[in-house]
């Protein structure tokens, strides 16, 4: 049976970052203004690295590529992207652009359809996440004119909220959130609104009006995601998520639990407490911060202890 696939995470700094991924984390960040941990990731932009193991040391994209009966996948590209982001101060108000148009306009990339499940969050804190426009007129003139206030929505967020956020969604963090965020595995953003910030060099970072302005979805469409609870002896498990792009689910695990090996590979990301993996003798630590992959077909397997994990597939 093939082994469980732990993962090292690559970090970027960022104009917003702050120092809570090391906090709740306890990871070794580069910087006071680290806002985002790759941590299962094949995007050239960073890759993240096999830990331990017969792979140790191998990029995720030369695994997918290498060893394809780990995956088992039709995709070309590593589909999905898994980051933890620190928002300690307000990300830039921007949009992401579909397949399509990523892949016309953004040489082949994938389009950005992501999702949020939020990890921490202060008192008050907001996310914007959609807008009042009813005509692309209109939400270009209130872009240009900076009415800002006019044009966004906002929603107060706490820990344990999900909210998914489709190609063409107006959206930002707001200050005060750290997410876990499954994405398509793309680096594509149109900046919209940066609050006039400045970096440390006096710099403005650049926008990207028009084309935000082309792949805004007009008037604003919330995609309802119905929620499934599945309980189980030892855990329950949560699918916030279930469509072409991806499937995610919340597990929380709170005593022993028995799993079945999946036709799918799984990408697992412990956000909360410890526990362990046990399949056919071998035991595997799990703490919180580490992220892994089972491979295709991987158990069956128990996992024990008390710990929240997020689980996804393509
Ligand atoms: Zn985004």
């Amino acid at each position: 049976m093939n082994q469980p696939i732990f993962l090292e995470p690559v970090f970027k700094d960022r104009i917003w970052g702050g120092t809570k991924l090391k906090e709740l984390f306890g990871y070794e960040i580069p910087s006071d203004q680290t806002g985002e941990c790759w941590a299962v990731s094949a995007h050239p932009n960073g890759q993240s690295v096999v830990k331990e193991g017969p792979y140790k040391g191998t990029s995720l994209g030369d695994l997918w590529a290498g060893h394809p009966e780990l995956f088992n996948s039709n995709s070309k590209v590593f589909p999905l992207l898994t980051k933890i982001l620190d928002a300690s101060d307000d990300l830039s108000v921007q949009v992401h652009p579909d397949d399509a148009y990523a892949g016309v306009n953004e040489n082949g990339e994938l389009g950005k359809t992501e999702c949020w499940y939020i990890v921490d969050a202060e008192p008050g804190a907001e996310i914007i996440y959609g807008h009042g426009a009813d005509s692309k007129e209109q939400l270009a003139d209130w872009i240009h004119q900076g009415k800002w206030d006019q044009l966004l929505s906002k929603v107060e967020v706490k820990p344990g909220d999900f909210f998914y956020v489709p190609s063409g969604t107006l959206h930002a963090l707001g200050k005060g959130i750290v997410v876990l965020e499954t994405q398509q595995s793309s680096d594509t953003t149109y900046r919209v609104y940066d609050y006039d910030r400045k970096d440390s060099e006096g710099n403005t970072r650049e926008l990207h009006l028009e084309k935000a302005i082309e792949v805004t979805t007009v008037p604003q469409a919330y995609v309802k995601t119905n929620y499934k609870v599945a309980n189980q002896p030892g855990a329950v498990v949560t699918t916030f998520v279930e469509n072409e792009f991806f499937t995610v689910q919340k597990w929380e695990v709170g005593g022993t639990a028995d799993f079945k090996s999946s036709d799918k590979y799984l990408i697992i990301s412990i956000i909360a407490g410890e526990g362990e993996l046990s399949a056919e003798g071998h035991k595997y630590p799990l703490h919180k911060g580490d992220h892994l992959i089972l491979p295709v077909g991987y158990g069956p397997y128990q996992l024990s202890g008390k710990f929240e994990a997020i689980a996804s597939h393509e």
